[in-house]
């Protein structure tokens, strides 16, 4: 056996795409995963949207409103959730990365993991609308240069499927989309191409740490030693971080997602409305996305949430009334009170490095939280600082503690 210097827990976008960065160092390199039910990658919709995500749109207007419906905000309040600079500082600078990487990936692996440069347009039904567009289009921490406010016209132009009962759009520039699962296949096959080594239905079940350092990870299948390990375990990130006595603030938040049989192309853009969002894919496929919901680790899907996900694409695309739905779904997104994600290394334990809480932006942020790890561990200097990520005490503290806050950290 190798002498492993990394291994990573967890198989999805991001483990693998943390795989990948660190065997481009010429590491010594290993990945376990333990396919579970839920696992976020397998769910995705696959969006690139840095500005849609980090000023409120995306699944953040449905959560938006059901912080409304919950009588968590006013019912009259038009104020996105919006995420600090920081975020999208982090978002822009990942989603930057993917025209070189869809290169760099094909290469090494063969696999297109269907990069389209596109846009994401929030359609307005109403006034309500209008005035919650007016505080997306005002607030945005990097000004309105890469937003559109598009007229009816304008829509019904670059966008005929679209609804004509609408009283405008924004449109997000830059905001693109790939195939989440190729993506994910994409890092993780470029990885073994580069010396990784890639354990597949293999749960790790603990850490092992001498005198404060780790020194490995016991599994089923027995114990790997390794300098250093990195919890990339999405939702679970809290399980495999208390075995390392530490505490992660991360729990399951539920999506329901729906994807048609392939169409033909009716759509540029992918679309956002206060109901749902909607991507039509490379091959033609329509995703119809998503719910945000606290269950625990329950992956069921209802069919009051997948109604109302279809009642709500069907208004923004009538089209979509002759549309064939072909599959289901539900996956867990590692979610975290504060909607940031938690990078880098823990005081107390030498050689463990967290790679988790990505939330609704896994797919988007995994290129520059692979590059970051990577680099953490070669000890270069970070290509982006990581201090509003780190899982210091104070922000531990607020994000278990939170009152303003209606997320609950779960462990099943
Ligand atoms: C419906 C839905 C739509 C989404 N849409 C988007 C989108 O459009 N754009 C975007 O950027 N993001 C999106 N997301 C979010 C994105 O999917 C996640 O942020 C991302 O996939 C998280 O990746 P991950 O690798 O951290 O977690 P996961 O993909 O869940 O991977 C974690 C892996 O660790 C494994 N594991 C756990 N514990 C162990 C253990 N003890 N031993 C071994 N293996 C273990 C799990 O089984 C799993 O395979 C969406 C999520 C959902 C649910």
């Amino acid at each position: 056996m190798k002498n492993n210097e990394v291994i990573i827990i967890g198989g999805g976008v991001i483990g693998c795409a943390v795989a990948y960065y660190v065997a481009k160092k010429g590491i010594n390199v290993m990945l376990i995963d333990q396919p579970k039910r839920g696992r976020a990658t397998s769910a995705s919709a696959g969006g690139l949207w840095p500005l849609g995500e980090s000023i409120g749109l995306g699944c953040g207007v449905i959560f938006h409103k059901a912080m409304i419906e919950k009588g968590l905000l006013p019912a009259d309040s038009h104020i996105p959730p919006q995420l600090p600079k920081s975020f999208l500082d982090f978002a822009i600078q990942s989603n930057e990365m993917f025209p070189s990487l869809t290169g760099a990936i094909k290469e090494l692996s063969g696999i297109d993991f269907e990069y389209e440069e596109t846009s994401l347009l929030f359609l307005m039904y109403d006034d309500a609308d209008v005035a919650f567009a007016k505080t997306l289009y005002g607030n945005c921490p990097c000004g309105n240069s890469r937003i559109d406010w598009l007229t009816p016209f304008e829509v019904k132009h670059s966008e005929p499927a679209i609804t004509h009962n609408i009283l405008g759009a924004l449109r997000f520039n830059g905001d693109n989309q790939v195939n989440p699962y190729a993506l994910a296949d994409g890092y993780r096959e470029a990885a073994r191409k580069l010396g990784a080594t890639i354990i597949t239905h293999t749960e790790v079940t603990g850490i092992k740490i001498n005198a404060g350092r780790v020194s490995g990870v016991e599994t089923k299948a027995g114990f790997f030693p390794s300098k250093y390990v990195v919890n990339a375990a999405g939702a679970w990130a809290a399980q495999v971080g208390e075995m390392a006595g530490v505490e992660i603030p991360v729990y399951p938040v539920r999506g329901q997602i729906i994807g048609t049989e392939a169409m033909p192309k009716i759509l540029s853009a992918c679309i956002s409305t206060n109901d749902c969002y909607i991507a039509q894919k490379h091959h033609g496929e329509i995703i119809i996305g998503s719910t945000t919901e606290e269950t625990g680790f329950n992956t069921d899907i209802t069919p009051s949430a997948i109604n109302s996900l279809c009642k709500g694409a069907v208004r923004a695309i009538p089209f979509l009334e002759k549309a064939k739905v072909k599959r289901v779904w539900s996956g867990l997104r590692p979610g975290t009170a504060d909607e940031l994600p938690i990078l880098g290394k823990v005081k107390g334990v030498e050689g463990y490095i967290n790679a988790c809480g990505h939330f609704r932006t896994g797919i988007l942020n995994s290129p520059l939280t692979g590059l970051l790890i990577s680099e953490m561990i070669n000890e270069d200097q970070l290509s982006f600082p990581i201090e509003p990520f780190l899982l210091s005490e104070e922000r531990l503290q607020s994000l278990t503690n939170n009152e303003n806050s209606n997320h609950k950290t779960s462990i099943q």
